[in-house]
């Protein structure tokens, strides 16, 4: 059985993920009306991952005798002035997810919750590649420049299920 602080916890992250969610494909719409379409590719199965996370809160919560609200989201930016500034905002974004986690998992501490500090283990890891894969793009994107950006939106198809 959760307790009602970490109820309340699980139900702001499901917020968190489902705005990362939204915040991903907005990105994508981004990318796919400015000729990247790789770049799309790439953000719109961010945007379905980060959903599923969402779904994995929802369930363990209702599973664990809680109850999961469906949150209003806001409305994440439609516009982004570039690549590099759209992948900053990637990283910068999911660095403040990983922080919300760790959050997490100390309150279980607090809560003597080792069911939930096991179960949000897996988030922990996933973190780990989040961070790592927007920071790799931002190198890339360093690397290569700006005319070769065609390039760059050819490669970032490859760069799934790494
Ligand atoms: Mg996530």
């Amino acid at each position: 059985m959760i307790s009602k602080k970490l109820e309340e916890a699980i139900n702001s992250q499901i917020d968190k993920e489902f705005y990362s969610s939204n915040l991903y494909l907005s990105m994508a719409v981004w990318a796919d009306t400015n000729g990247l379409n790789g770049t799309a590719k790439w953000l719109y199965v961010q945007a379905d991952e980060e959903r599923l996370h969402m779904l994995k809160f929802i369930q363990f919560l209702n599973d664990r005798g809680g109850k999961a609200e469906v949150p209003a989201i806001k409305k994440p930016p439609h516009n982004f002035k570039d690549i590099k500034s759209l992948f900053k905002l990637v990283l910068d974004h999911e660095i403040y997810i990983s922080e919300s986690i760790n959050d997490i998992v100390s309150l279980t501490i607090q809560e003597k919750d080792h069911t939930t500090n096991n179960w949000l283990q897996f988030f922990v890891n996933e973190q780990i590649q989040e961070e790592k894969s927007a920071q790799e793009i931002i190198d890339k994107l360093k690397l290569i420049g700006d005319a070769n950006l065609y390039m760059f939106d050819r490669d970032i198809l490859s760069m799934r299920n790494e």
